[in-house]
């Protein structure tokens, strides 16, 4: 099973890479890969952070409006992170999708659910 992508999607994808890292040099961040990842962790954490009000009591209540917006920071920084390392991220989602498809996806028999409450 294959992610077709069309060569205006991946386009698309590498014009979204390209601004972001205009965006992010313009800004004055961090041009340095092992900062960048940095980053992307934090704001990995920071989807997490909005996750776990799903099921904590000790927390807000989940918001859709504020995980989109550690979501979208995720992907700011891992287009900017990818332009850093100069790889073109269309280019490498379609490689690794490509090579994905040849493996057995047990999950397709049996889809994977929830965690149990
Ligand atoms: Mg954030």
């Amino acid at each position: 099973m294959d992610l077709p992508l069309e060569e205006n999607e991946l386009e698309s994808i590498r014009a979204l890479q390209k601004k972001v890292a205009e965006l992010r040099k313009k800004r004055g961040f961090t041009q340095d890969p092992e900062r960048a990842l940095i980053l992307l962790v934090e704001e990995v954490g920071e989807v997490a952070q909005q996750l776990k009000r799903l099921w904590s009591p000790n927390y807000d209540t989940f918001s859709n409006n504020a995980i989109a917006e550690e979501l979208a920071d995720v992907l700011f920084v891992l287009l900017g992170l990818s332009d850093l390392l100069k790889i073109d991220i269309a280019e490498a989602l379609k490689k690794k999708t490509s090579s994905d498809s040849n493996r057995i996806w047990k999950s397709i028999e049996k889809p994977i659910g929830k965690k149990m409450e």
